[in-house]
């Protein structure tokens, strides 16, 4: 159904329960207390409710503004900040606090900065590490300097995870600064790195479901061995225009698809993001090391 405002009304399988229960205010407080910032309320994530009720959040490093502007993200873009030496202790410190085993991190893209953050990125998961947590690090593209992301691979996080957003034909409309290609070479460097690799797309913005199997076909052979699908939600009605909300049934014949072409893990879901489930597959990933 559209109005006459030329917008898709959300349907009710994609609405949420308000926050507030569970652990979210240990969560809040916890992040608050060590000045951290989070992908889940910078991007405005549908799943901060159910996430933070169980203790599962994705910090974001780097400070909270990003070098580059994405179609489809609700981050705020330009005046990046300056970086705060303190974030891999505090995140560290705020991940042991609240007992976490597994956690994600992210980080904004900060062109700006010499080496893009790298060596901020390193410090950030070393620390994390030092505390016994096992962790997924989903990094920006680093512009493919191979020596910045050797400074984060180097760390070896139990994941690397590195998003492809969409598919070619829409990749430069929705993030005029990556590129498709490029992405899917800092995959496979990660995976000549021996490192378990992941990406994620988001749908409904206009691709077709031959251009998502063609998609999953480079990511397998990047090597890539995790994949996240979910449904495009537009932040504001000043972001990139969702174009269909798919079925769930579209997802989950997605998902079998997947699996069927080689994924190890595939999370398919409307609600999916990227860091969903992250903990499950930080733990198959080390249990099973040698099959992916
Ligand atoms: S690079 Fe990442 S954080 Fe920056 S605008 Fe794009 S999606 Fe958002």
């Amino acid at each position: 159904m559209t109005t006459k405002k030329e917008f898709l009304i959300k349907p009710d399988f994609l609405k949420r329960k308000l926050p507030g229960y569970g652990d979210y205010s240990q969560v809040k407080k916890t992040i608050k207390k060590h000045g951290l910032n989070t992908v889940c309320t910078g991007a405005s994530c549908p799943n901060i409710g159910e996430c933070w009720s169980q203790k599962s959040m994705t910090v974001m490093i780097l400070g909270s503004r990003c070098s580059r502007n994405c179609l489809f993200c609700d981050v705020k873009s330009g005046n990046c900040e300056e970086v705060d030496e303190n974030e891999p202790f505090n995140t560290a410190e705020a991940l042991h606090e609240l007992e976490m085993k597994y956690a994600v991190i992210t980080s904004v893209t900060r062109d700006d900065l010499s080496d893009g953050g790298s060596s901020h990125w390193a410090k950030t998961i070393e620390a994390v590490h030092s505390k016994g947590i096992f962790l997924e690090a989903l990094i920006p593209d680093f512009k493919n300097n191979k020596k910045h992301l050797e400074n984060v691979f180097s760390a070896n996080p139990e994941i690397l995870s590195h998003n492809i957003e969409t598919v070619p034909r829409l990749s430069k409309l929705v993030r005029p600064q990556a590129d498709y290609q490029t992405s899917l070479e800092v995959l496979k460097y990660a995976v000549n790195s021996k490192l378990v690799t992941k990406s994620s797309m988001m749908l409904g913005m206009g691709e077709t479901r031959d251009e998502v199997i063609e998609a999953m076909k480079d990511l397998l052979s990047a090597g890539v061995s995790i994949l996240s699908l979910g449904q495009y939600l537009m932040p504001t009605r000043k972001h990139y225009p969702v174009t269909r909300y798919l079925d769930e049934s579209e997802f989950e014949s997605l998902k079998i698809t997947a699996l069927s072409m080689g994924f190890k893990m595939v999370e398919s879901a409307p609600l999916v993001r990227s860091s969903f489930g992250a903990a499950a597959h930080i733990k198959k990933s080390m249990e099973f090391n040698n099959i992916f």
